[in-house]
This record gives C-alpha cells, sequence and structure tokens, in this order.
C-alpha cells in the first residue's frame, strides 16, 4: 500500500520511520508541501528515497498566502524539478482558519487558480484541500480549468458535491477516521472502490483506537480492514485496488 497523504517533511528520524514502514510492507508515500521550505524539503526527501517517495510541492490552504518572492521562487522550482514531481499539493481554500480570521477567501479563490493552471501547465494532478461549502467551489475550479486528475484528500461534502467529484472521475480519500467515525464511514459509502484511496495525513494524530499511537502509514492496515469489510471483499483485492488507484493519479 502507498500512503496517498502524509506529511513526511514534519517527521523526525525519517530515515529509520521509511525502514521500518517498508519492512512492514508500506510502498511508498505521497509526500505533500505546505509551504516554499517544506516544498525544498519533500524534494530532498524525493532524492534521498527516490523509489518511496512520491513529491507533491505546495501551498497550504489554511494559512496566509505566499508573497511574491516566495511564488516565483516555488514556480522556479516547479519547473527546475518537473521530472521529480508526482502532483502539485497540497493546496486548494481554506476552511478552519477562514472561521477564525479576516482571510478573504475571494484571494485564495485567485491562488488556487493561479496554481491550478501551474498543474494544468506541466499535466500534474492536483492534491485539494477543500472541504465543507468549499469543496464546490475547488471542483468549480477543477471544471475550469479542464483537470484531468486530482485527489480529494480527508474530504468533508454535502452529499451532492461528492457525486459530482465522483461523476468526474477524481479520487477520493478515507484516514484512518473511517475506522471509527461515522461521518467518514457515510462518506466511504459513496466512493467506488477504483477512485478509493488511502491515507493517514500523517503525523496528525487519530483518537478512537488510535489514541496515543503516532499516526504512521501502518495505520492503513487497519483501514484497509475496514474498508475491506465495508466493501465486503478481500482485503487483498483492496489492497490491489487501492494501490493501482493510487499509481495511476501519482505515477
Ligand atoms: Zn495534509
Amino acid at each position: 500500500m502507498i500512503d496517498a497523504h502524509i506529511h513526511l517533511d514534519q517527521y523526525p528520524n525519517v530515515e529509520t520511520e521509511i525502514k521500518k514502514w517498508e519492512e512492514a510492507g508500506i510502498k511508498g508515500v505521497v509526500a505533500v508541501s505546505t509551504d516554499l521550505r517544506s516544498s525544498y524539503r519533500t524534494l530532498e526527501l524525493k532524492l534521498k528515497f527516490p523509489h518511496f517517495v512520491y513529491a507533491a510541492i505546495g501551498f497550504h490552504p489554511e494559512q496566509a498566502l505566499p508573497n511574491e518572492t516566495d511564488w516565483n521562487e516555488w514556480l522556479s522550482l516547479v519547473k527546475a524539478e518537473r521530472h521529480r514531481l508526482s502532483a502539485i499539493g497540497e493546496v486548494g481554500l481554506p476552511y478552519y482558519t477562514l472561521q477564525q480570521s479576516s482571510l478573504s477567501l475571494a484571494n485564495y479563490v485567485e491562488f488556487l487558480e493561479k496554481v491550478t493552471e501551474v498543474a494544468r501547465a506541466y499535466d500534474l494532478p492536483l492534491v485539494l484541500h477543500a472541504v465543507h461549502e468549499h469543496a464546490e467551489l475547488a471542483l468549480a475550479i477543477l471544471r475550469k480549468y479542464n483537470i484531468r486528475s486530482a485527489h480529494f484528500h480527508w474530504l468533508k461534502a454535502p452529499l451532492s458535491v461528492i457525486e459530482e467529484i465522483i461523476q468526474f472521475g477524481y479520487y477520493i480519500s478515507v484516514t484512518p477516521e473511517v475506522c471509527y467515525r461515522q461521518r467518514d464511514q457515510v462518506l466511504l459509502s459513496y466512493i467506488p472502490l477504483h477512485q478509493l484511496l488511502l491515507e493517514t495525513d500523517g503525523p496528525w494524530p487519530f483518537i478512537g483506537p488510535f489514541t496515543n499511537i503516532k499516526t504512521s502509514p501502518l495505520l492503513l492496515f487497519e483501514s484497509v480492514k475496514y474498508v475491506a469489510n465495508a466493501y465486503q471483499k478481500n482485503i487483498d483485492i483492496v489492497q490491489k485496488e487501492v494501490l493501482a488507484n493510487t499509481l495511476k493519479v501519482y505515477q
């Protein structure tokens, strides 16, 4: 299995961790980035572990927008490292921080359009953080720019939007929350297996059965058990299908 969304740059002792994960049977991770510095770090990890790391670089939306200098440097980075990149991300629209600050959604919509144009120019998939009522806005931008491949990570959205995302052929991932949280279990019931990805968003900590367990791609083994049961399919078959989906987007 491949963890379809992890903040690998936020893990200390990453060399030791990767060795442990590989020994346990994890085939790789999609390492996403949150800003310019994080993008450099992700590319560094890609160079170090080329077979294991699928690199995505971008600016996380739940923070201030990048300044002009960072944006231009990032653009040059995309251009120079194009052949080492698997995607643009993590990008999208703020939701949680927007509730507590005076950020303007319009500025983020404009920025997401800029980033989407870059993804299209280099024919790279987009890793999206766009939840609740903002999922629909992000979806409209993907359609506007005719984006072929995109992944809505840790999605929470109204059913009508979930259905549209699926109809357009984009991918949706669930986190280990699917093992214990009804909202995610309901989401899963709408995702066809051929459009499902599994992720941890590590090092984000989970609760329920994962309280006090450090988040790592090893949690995917628990998620896949739940998912296989929900689809009434054999675990090996589900693992293979989800791996194939992940490679379809990121390879
Ligand atoms: Zn993330």
